[in-house]
């Protein structure tokens, strides 16, 4: 089951600097949204929040029906341990540097957390991890180590060991950024075999605007910290309405 995603007037900074005012943004159940936008704007920090590795000051997240608050700069920054864990265990995320773990094979990179938090017994983990591998066109690397793959490969192994989690929704940052152009087409074509899981929600921040027309359901063009403008694929890319949309497209595509 996928799960929904709403921010409310969440607030944001690093120290004195103001990152995300106001910020609010739906996704619902199911549905693949990708962010758009310059650097520095503030996308990274949007995955980043949901993934609870960094605190927000103000306003609220709800994931899947549940809110979270935090306190007005007090530490420490989560609102307990419940929710981090809740949040968690619905929420897999995808760097654009993979973070496998170096010292463990591909299969033992997938069993890891499935075995360690989930509690799957290594049978059940590695059963999945067989099937996750296969998904990604993997199946010959299981005893491989990421430094005898590609970076290609590599972020294929990091989305199976993400869904080795069964997460509900799924956060891509710039997943391709990393790679050399020719093994671009490899990791985009699993991400697309993703989308049109109605069992998963995606959210992605990428550069790769083609690929962002072609599987969101929707396009958010973000700018200082706020969505200027979000629309279908087609409303964006063809007929953006906003000056900074359109100058921003034009100095991309
Ligand atoms: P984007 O992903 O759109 O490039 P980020 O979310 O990474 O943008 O960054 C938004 C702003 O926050 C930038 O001005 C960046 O310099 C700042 N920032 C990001 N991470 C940190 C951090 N850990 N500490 C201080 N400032 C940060
Ligand atoms: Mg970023």
């Amino acid at each position: 089951m996928s799960a929904s995603i709403e921010f409310n007037q969440l607030h944001k900074r690093y120290g004195a600097h103001p990152v995300l005012r106001d910020f609010d943004l739906k996704v619902q159940a199911g549905e693949t949204v990708t962010l758009i936008g310059p650097s520095g704007s503030g996308k990274s920090t949007v995955l980043r929040i949901l993934m609870t590795l960094e605190p927000f000051q103000e306003g609220c997240l709800t994931l899947d029906g549940i809110s979270y608050h935090q306190p007005h700069g007090k530490p420490p920054f989560f609102a307990s341990d419940v929710h981090l864990h809740k949040v968690r265990a619905k929420v897999g995320m995808v760097f654009q540097s993979f973070n496998l773990f170096p010292h463990m094979t591909v299969l033992r990179n997938l069993v890891e957390a499935p075995t360690a938090v989930l509690g799957l017994s290594r049978d059940e983990a590695e059963g999945r991890a067989v099937e996750l591998l296969h998904m990604v066109g993997l199946s010959d690397k299981a005893k491989a180590y990421p430094g005898q793959l590609s970076g290609g490969q590599q972020q294929r192994v990091a989305i199976a060991r993400a869904l080795a989690m069964r997460p509900q929704v799924l956060l891509f940052d710039e997943p391709t950024s990393a790679l050399d152009p020719e093994l671009v087409g490899e990791v985009l074509s699993v991400i697309r075999s993703l989308a049109h899981e109605h069992d998963l929600t995606m959210l992605m921040v990428t550069h790769e605007m083609r690929f962002a027309r072609e599987i969101s359901d929707r396009v958010c063009f973000f700018e200082g910290g706020r969505i200027v403008e979000q629309g279908k694929p087609d409303q964006i890319f063809n007929a953006p309405e906003q000056e900074r949309t359109k100058r921003f497209l034009s100095s991309v595509l």
